[in-house]
């Protein structure tokens, strides 16, 4: 980003003070999921998280940030890449910045992105590669750290299966730490994934109480892995159960039913993409 650019981009900086600025209505108004699918945006908060966003190419609509940002080197010159991509910048008042997250120590910075989807049809999995799809997963914090989880394991993506929680509701963003725009998510109704899971050229795994197999029994390698999670309260419905290939139980102790989604998840991923991770991975 060069001088001229950063000091062009300064110059396009509305100062917003008031809670009443139809700017900032709008973007109060992504705490809805309502607005958020009629606006196709979300909000995320954090400058580290918007300049990743940036780089993986997700497209800024605004960049909102404190006065305390003024003059920050950093702050400047996401507010040129988001002029520059024909997004607004607004610089605020902590007041203001509150309103917007709903928090008493806000983030320096937020940006409003555009949401982003993929269909059924752009999930072509090859050998290694593995999908989690998550079955009408009902709470935000468990979608974002599935979310996390995978991107930290490396496995491929997500499906939503039917009614679900939004993976870009603020609660589900911060869940994400950032995850949310490094792990594509698809949506599909029940019937939609059942007709896509026939063509799935690989091992089709659920997770199920009831499971009659040891998770860690099966060879995951060499061949792309879909991992079925059911819903937090009622589990695997019996269509989607019985689309698997097998049904697997990881072997609880002690009194819980059950464990956590989002736990249950992660212990499945790290088995499935055990030979795949070394402490050598990360640059
Ligand atoms: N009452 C629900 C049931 O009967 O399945 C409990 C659901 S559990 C909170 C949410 C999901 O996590 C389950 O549908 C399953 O996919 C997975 N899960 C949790 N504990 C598991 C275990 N011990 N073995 C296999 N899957 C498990």
């Amino acid at each position: 980003m060069t001088e001229h650019e950063n000091r062009r981009a300064v110059g396009q900086v509305k100062e917003v003070t008031s809670l009443a600025n139809p700017l900032v209505k709008d973007i109060k108004a992504l705490a809805l999921k309502k607005f958020r699918d009629s606006q196709n945006a979300f909000m995320a908060e954090g400058l580290k998280l918007i300049i990743d966003a940036l780089d993986l190419g997700w497209q800024i609509k605004t960049l909102v940030f404190a006065k305390a940002g003024r003059g920050n080197q950093a702050v400047e010159k996401v507010a040129a890449r988001t002029v520059a991509a024909g997004g607004t910048v607004l610089e605020v008042s902590e007041k203001v910045l509150s309103a917007i997250t709903r928090r008493d120590n806000p983030q320096m910075v937020v940006g409003v992105f555009s949401q982003k989807y993929r269909t059924l049809k752009d999930v072509r999995p090859k050998n290694g590669d593995v999908w989690v799809a998550l079955d009408r997963v009902r709470d935000p914090g468990n979608l974002g750290t599935v979310l996390r989880t995978v991107d930290a394991v490396g496995a491929k993506g997500v499906i939503l299966i039917g009614d679900t929680t939004d993976p870009f509701s603020l609660e589900t963003v911060r869940a994400t730490m950032g995850s949310v725009f490094a792990v594509p998510v698809a949506k599909a109704t029940p019937d939609a994934f059942l007709s896509w899971r026939k063509s799935f050229p690989g091992l089709v795994v659920g997770t199920h109480l009831k499971g009659a197999v040891d998770y860690r029994s099966v060879d995951f390698s060499n061949r792309p892995v879909l991992l079925l999670m059911g819903n937090e309260q009622q589990g695997l419905p019996d269509d989607l159960a019985n689309s698997c290939d097998k049904l697997l139980r990881i072997p609880q102790a002690g009194r819980a039913d059950s464990l956590n989604l989002a736990v249950a998840t992660g212990v499945m991923l790290f088995e499935i993409r055990r030979s795949a991770l070394t402490l050598e991975d990360r640059p």
